[in-house]
């Protein structure tokens, strides 16, 4: 960028013990609606997480050792001043991601508030065990207490959603955090860091340290002071993670890709499915883990499924993430929009047909967009089940659309992935939906509906798809240390 041009561009600090601190050097960031760079992010190595995590290290005494209530009460102002600037916090994340500013003001911003208020409540009511041995004269019961430096590694599809996810349970057990988001979406992760003095959280208790993965990233997993890294990003990643955790033992949660099937049968309740499906395929263009991508569907309705719900797709706008009446916003990146159209290029390779979207309609973008990173939702079918379209993790709006016959063969055909993550289920048979749910191999099963959450039950995949679980309960086990004490009377 020239002198002129760079003095506009956004420049994020690291956050650390509670103050603000450039880097030596930046990363571009880009805005995925225009291709223009308009902010530059940390590139943090060793030495800012060093100082990181010194601080965090530093704050623990005090912070854990402070009563649930006064945390909570902490969560709870730090939620209501992130719900303060809430369109300040929509309009930064659909700039620096891509997604629609109608997604990020319904479900990005009030999300992370929810997640503070969420975990300020649950941690108020965890109870632990006792037990009683009279013959022995002993009475045993269990405590938690927090468990020291968690490091915190969040994707770019869901910023700040999926960081408060981590760092609200973190801190309201007790411990405190080094985060690092992803190097692509860093904007609203420095902007909470603005709110977090005013909300009480101690200087320390949260740090973020911004920068990639291979740098940034990989200190914080082998750093010896950090004890838990709970991770939300690639299956790969996640490999790579474990492999550079292992010689620490770290306790690690990992929530990972998913190749999500949904399931349609023909008693199914088309006028919700297809709305619905729809949704779960393209919301956010196709970029969170929990989308659908292959869609079954039974024989005796997959002409008409198949006729209604391109025509349904054909419904989403795509275009300008700021304009109201769109619905697909920009991919996250120029990289990753390749490797989605590539997806679709092996696919009528492979002889598969595209019913619209990419290659098959014209996509029209507003002159401010004409270089930004967009795709039409895109439908294919006659794919079939051995092909990367239906075995890999494409994370963009294409779904592919498959027929069966019996329920035996699409329960096999379902769990016929690397990925266990979510699966959706539509019939209007009570008792075929149960039966089809406990079979699927996968941590989230969602029957006639997509997307409704308990935050309350636990959430994760199977199989290549992750390792543990968040939620009320789940996240409160990860991130405290149970002890046993037995007590001789
Ligand atoms: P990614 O794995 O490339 O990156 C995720 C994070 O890890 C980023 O912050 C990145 O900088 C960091 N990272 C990369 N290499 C690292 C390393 N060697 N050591 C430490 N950190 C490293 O994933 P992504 O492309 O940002 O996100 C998309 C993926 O996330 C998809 O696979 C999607 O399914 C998955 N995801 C899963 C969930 C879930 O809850 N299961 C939710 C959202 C996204």
């Amino acid at each position: 960028p020239t002198m002129a041009h760079s003095q506009a561009l956004l420049v994020l600090e690291n956050f650390i013990g509670g103050k603000f601190f450039p880097c030596s050097s930046y990363i571009d960031s880009y805005n995925p609606a225009t291709g223009d760079v308009y902010c530059r992010v940390p590139d943090s190595g060793k030495e800012e997480v060093e100082a990181a995590v010194k601080a965090a290290k530093d704050a623990f005494p005090i912070w854990s050792s402070k009563s649930p209530l006064e945390r909570s009460q902490i969560l709870n102002k730090l939620a209501d001043l992130i719900e303060h600037d809430l369109e300040a916090f929509a309009q930064a994340e659909s700039k620096d991601q891509g997604k629609t500013i109608t997604f990020a003001r319904t479900v990005d911003i009030p999300r992370a508030v929810h997640n503070f208020r969420f975990f300020a409540s649950s941690v108020l009511h965890h109870v632990t065990e006792c037990t009683e041995m009279p013959a022995m004269g002993c009475v045993h019961y269990t405590s938690r207490a927090p468990v020291g430096v968690a490091g915190l590694i969040s994707p770019w599809n869901l910023p700040l959603y999926l960081l408060t996810w981590k760092i609200a349970p973190a801190i309201a057990c007790g411990n405190t955090v080094v985060a690092k988001p992803s190097e692509m979406t860093s904007v609203t992760a420095w902007m909470m860091c603005k709110l977090l003095e005013k909300a009480g959280v101690p200087p320390g208790v949260v740090n973020v340290v911004f920068g990639t993965g291979a740098k940034a990233g990989e200190a914080l997993v082998c750093h010896p002071d950090v004890p838990l890294i709970s991770f939300t990003g690639s299956t790969l990643t996640a490999q790579r993670i474990t492999e550079r955790s292992a010689p620490h033992c770290k306790r690690l949660s990992l929530e990972l890709g998913g190749k999500n099937p949904a399931i349609i049968f023909d008693d199914a309740d088309l006028s919700q499915c297809i709305p619905t499906t729809v949704r779960s395929s393209f919301a956010n263009q196709g970029e969170i883990c929990l989308c659908t991508s292959r869609i079954f569907v039974q024989r005796g309705i997959y002409s008409e499924f198949l006729k209604r719900f391109v025509a349904e797709a054909k419904k989403w706008k795509t275009g300008n993430p700021s304009d109201p009446t769109v619905s697909v916003g920009a991919l996250i990146s120029k990289e990753h929009l390749e490797k989605v159209r590539n997806y679709v290029k092996k696919a009528q390779a492979e002889g598969a047909r595209v019913l619209c979207g990419e290659g098959m309609d014209p996509l029209a973008l507003p002159p401010g967009n004409q270089k930004g990173y967009f795709m039409l939702p895109t439908v294919i079918a006659e794919v079939k089940d051995e092909s990367c379209c239906m075995q890999e993790e494409i994370f963009g709006p294409v779904t592919c659309v498959v027929a069966f016959d019996t329920e035996e063969e699409v329960i096999k055909r379902a769990n016929g992935v690397k990925y266990g993550l979510a699966a959706t289920v539509w019939s209007s048979n009570v008792g075929r939906v149960h039966r089809v749910a406990h079979r699927l191999q996968s941590g989230l099963v969602w029957t006639n509906c997509w997307l409704v959450r308990d935050l309350n039950l636990p959430f994760g995949g199977m199989k290549a798809s992750g390792i543990g679980r968040e939620g009320a309960k789940d996240s409160y086990e990860f991130f405290t240390e149970v002890k046993t004490i037995t007590i001789k009377h």
